[in-house]
């Protein structure tokens, strides 16, 4: 599964940029806008339709966790 178009991780703008923010702050992971769990279950993670920008970043700071 590749990065969704409209991904909060690459494309910035102010509504994308509060869920990278919370998702940071909280550290909590997310779904990809285009798919079926992008809108209301944002937040209700499913492996599946996981957002890769969000992987990413966890990837780059798994040294971190
Ligand atoms: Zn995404």
């Amino acid at each position: 599964m590749k990065e969704c178009k409209e991904c909060p991780w690459r494309v910035i703008n102010k509504h994308n940029e509060t869920i990278v923010e919370f998702s940071k702050r909280t550290d909590k992971a997310h779904n990809c806008h285009m798919t079926k769990n992008g809108g209301e279950k944002l937040w209700e993670v499913d492996e599946e339709t996981k957002c890769r920008g969000r992987l990413n970043y966890e990837k780059k700071n798994s040294h971190l966790i």
